[in-house]
């Protein structure tokens, strides 16, 4: 499993380009700002790009889509229930004063269950809402692509429209259920293991905590 963190915008946002190293089969996991470059990495890596996986449709996360979908016309995958942010990233872009170009329409709606493969590597849907209503992870290769729910060390806004804290609080319990060697891969910041953050992140010891009451 090939796995190249490319850090985009002016959010600081970490979209993944995750590819079977065997088939040269390649997607982008939240594809958010600076299209050409991904493109370029695409093309560096010799690699094939299959699809684009999003975690969820906050402007950091989808603000590359159009541009990459100019170079690969490949078919973008999204849970429902973050269509209505989808859908309004140009007015999303607007309250930060930043011009975003919308992407096209999602082709295919994403549920929680829902098993994506690229080349030979296979990765669950997990839906975990609570940041954002249709945000979901992909889990599997002992990897997790877990956008802006679990941060090293923290958790994702809950204060932002369409945002939930008691979902979040529910989702970063699946989380905590994965196997401790499980990596994180993270929306903003540095990658992390469930291990590490069962033991050290303030959110998830409070989740523990509420598992023994
Ligand atoms: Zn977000
Ligand atoms: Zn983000």
């Amino acid at each position: 499993m090939i796995v190249r963190t490319l850090t985009v915008g002016p959010f600081q946002e970490n979209c993944y380009l995750l590819a079977d190293g065997d088939t040269r089969e390649a997607v982008l996991v939240d594809p958010g700002d600076e299209g050409a470059r991904l493109v370029a990495a695409i093309e560096e890596g010799g690699l094939t790009l299959r699809a684009i996986w999003i975690t969820h449709a906050h402007i950091d996360h989808v603000g590359g889509i159009a541009e990459v979908k100019r170079h690969a016309d490949v078919p973008v995958y999204l849970h429902p229930l973050d269509r209505p942010l989808y859908d309004r990233v140009v007015e999303q872009g607007m309250k930060y004063g930043i011009r975003i170009e919308a992407p096209p329409a999602p082709d295919h709606a994403l549920a929680d269950g829902d098993v994506l493969t690229v080349g030979a590597l296979s990765f669950g849907v997990m839906h975990v809402p609570g940041h954002a209503p249709g945000h979901v992870a992909f889990v599997g290769e002992g990897a997790v692509f877990g956008g802006d729910c679990l941060f090293a060390g923290s958790v994702g806004r809950t204060d932002l429209p369409l945002s939930d804290p008691r979902a979040l609080e529910r989702s970063l319990l699946r989380f905590a259920a994965l196997p401790p060697a499980t990596v994180v891969y993270c929306g903003h910041g540095p990658a992390t293991t469930i291990g590490e953050e069962c033991r050290s992140n303030p959110f998830l010891t409070g989740v523990a905590r509420l598992k023994m009451q």
